[in-house]
């Protein structure tokens, strides 16, 4: 039989940057002031607004530490909002990397549900430069979606968006596992 949730998890391969989604997640640093990889293609697609509310964030809590999220608009996304979250390096799994990482997904859909957003989408936090195993992100990304979800009304949808063949693999086994 289905589960109940299955509906409200999606799979997508692509560009997170193209989600016509209420939310996209960043993976961000925690200076909030861009980087590399995801981080940079979503300012470059969302334009010189995200970054400036960035700014203010970072003026106001002097930016987000590892684990946590905030909010800003989406500029120039389809997304109206973009959710940006610091993952944490991978340094070995011992240093309290699953649940920092757990939190990430955890506070980004805080935020999602606060805001009633329907939809969210999130890339695969911290499995680029930050290092950390695909396999072992996917699971607890995947279990905390679906923790959440049993216990939230919104948002509605969750889209895993897998940048690469692999990861859609992973997330895949792992929803279906
Ligand atoms: P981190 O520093 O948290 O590791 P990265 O941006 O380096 O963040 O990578 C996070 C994940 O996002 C990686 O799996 C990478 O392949 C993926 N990624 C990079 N660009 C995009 C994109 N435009 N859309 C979706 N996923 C992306």
């Amino acid at each position: 039989m289905a589960s109940p949730l299955s509906g409200r998890i999606q799979i997508v391969r692509g560009d997170i940057t193209r989600q016509p989604v209420a939310a996209i997640v960043n993976a961000a640093n925690s200076s909030l002031l861009g980087g590399g990889g995801v981080d940079g293609a979503i300012h470059r697609a969302g334009g010189p607004q995200v970054l400036d509310e960035c700014r203010q964030i970072r003026a106001r809590q002097g930016g987000c530490k590892t684990g946590e999220a905030v909010i800003t608009t989406g500029g120039h996304l389809p997304a109206a909002h973009v959710i940006h979250t610091v993952g944490p390096v991978w340094n070995g799994g011992h240093k309290g990397e699953p649940e920092l990482l757990a939190s990430c997904y955890r506070n980004s859909l805080r935020l999602a549900t606060a805001g009633r957003l329907e939809s969210v989408a999130f890339p695969g936090i911290s499995t680029g430069i930050y290092g950390y195993p695909k396999p072992q992100a996917a699971a607890i990304a995947v279990r905390e979606v679906r923790q959440w979800l049993a216990e939230n009304e919104f948002p509605k949808l969750v889209v895993l968006v897998a940048f690469d063949e692999e990861s859609r693999r992973l997330y895949e086994q792992e929803l279906l596992g």
